[in-house]
């Protein structure tokens, strides 16, 4: 069987729209691509892929029963009705530690492709444990220096785990004459731009509707989605014709808000595994027995009641930090601060940052 492709979508800066385009790219590629494909959700700390579906309670199991033996992945894995899109959510109460996620990826590769990590932002531990899960990564920025700069120190951390980036997403364009232009951040970050997906109220109104864009509308921000699916999934993308988009520019307003009255519980998302006859029933319950009285526990305590495992787990993941730039390690997380003494005078970093305020101030005339 051919080798799934594992992709997680990255980026520096927070909020630039990377849970939005999991959830757009994942339901396209099912819906539009007849892809089995699987959308992670690695944010643990801050989960929103969920209520990108319409879900607004806690998945039964999540995650973190996965995380913590209690069930295998299989379990933890729901099929979203309007796509066909696979879930595997993270809880929504609030969650501290992220262990390594590489063997339920491992895992899941069989069964599932593409898969599509929606990682947490920045450069810390859970990034960096996400990112390690991963082969190729896709680096969402908005148009504009703070994102793109730290965009480039993502790409960065992506490089240095060995990983391909397979290019950068621009999220928020308007055009308009400040923002950072497709060539600058190809020039810069020596990456391709693989989609432009335009400013539009359509996504904040779809994530209240709890329905991905690509479902509900072929609006250019959908069709921009599209054109990445079918580009992931090795196809032609054809446009929707024009009775597609008039039908659109009616129908948007109804049928999503529709969506938003009835997202209710699982929204009607089914699990996976329930229907799975070949699930070793027993496992489980036999692990859930061993496991429990390990469970919420935090700090010092998290790390003496997994015993060796973990701590050989928590020893990697230490280890891997060493070898990341300074920037990359806890303490100096501080906006450029760290990262700029750290690299200072041997790093091309400082180069291109000075190359795009250069080309910043001649654009805007200063
Ligand atoms: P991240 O996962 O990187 O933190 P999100 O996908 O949650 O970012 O997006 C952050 C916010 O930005 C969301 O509330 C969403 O409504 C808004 N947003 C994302 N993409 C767009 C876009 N193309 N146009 C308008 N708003 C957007
Ligand atoms: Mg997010």
């Amino acid at each position: 069987m051919a080798k799934s492709t594992v992709i997680g979508i990255l980026s520096g800066k927070g909020g630039v729209g990377k849970t939005t385009i999991t959830a757009n790219l994942g339901a396209a590629l099912a819906r539009d691509f007849g892809k089995k494909a699987l959308v992670i959700d690695s944010n643990i700390k801050t989960s929103h892929l969920g209520l990108h579906f319409g879900v607004y309670d806690e998945f039964p199991v999540t995650l973190r029963d996965v995380l913590d033996r209690k069930v295998p992945p299989m379990y933890a894995i729901y099929t979203h009705p309007a796509s066909g899109l696979r879930m595997l959510p993270a809880p929504m109460k609030y969650d501290s530690v992220l262990r390594s996620i590489d063997a339920v990826v491992g895992q899941l590769r069989r069964s599932y492709d593409p898969i599509i990590v929606d990682c947490a932002p920045g450069l810390g531990s859970d990034a960096v444990i996400a990112a390690k899960a991963i082969d190729k990564a896709i680096i969402v920025t908005t148009p504009d220096l703070p994102a793109f700069t730290d965009a480039l120190k993502t790409i960065d951390l992506v490089k240095r785990l060995r990983k391909d980036v397979l290019g950068i997403v621009m999220n928020r364009v308007r055009g308009e004459r400040y923002e950072l232009t497709t060539e600058e951040i190809e020039q810069t970050s020596g990456h391709g731009v693989i989609a432009v997906i335009p400013e539009t109220t359509r996504i904040p109104e779809s994530i209240a509707a709890g329905s991905p864009i690509v479902i509900s509308s072929n609006s250019g921000a959908a069709a921009e989605f599209k054109k990445l699916a079918a580009a992931i999934a090795g196809e032609r993308y054809v446009p929707d014709g024009i009775f597609g988009r008039l039908a659109d520019f009616f129908n948007f307003n109804f049928s999503t808000f529709e969506g938003a009255k009835v997202g209710r519980g699982m929204n009607g998302f089914v699990r996976e595994a329930v229907a799975d006859a070949d699930m070793p029933r027993e496992e489980p319950r036999r692990e859930m027995q061993t496991i429990k009285p390990q469970i919420n526990r935090t700090g010092a305590a998290w790390k003496g009641a997994r015993g060796e495992e973990a701590e050989a787990e928590i020893d990697a993941v230490e280890e891997l930090r060493r070898e990341l730039p300074a920037a990359a390690k806890p303490g100096n997380m501080g906006p450029y601060k760290g990262f700029a003494r750290a690299r200072a005078g041997k790093d091309a970093e400082q180069e291109i940052l000075r190359k795009v305020k250069a080309r910043l101030r001649a654009k805007l005339g200063r």
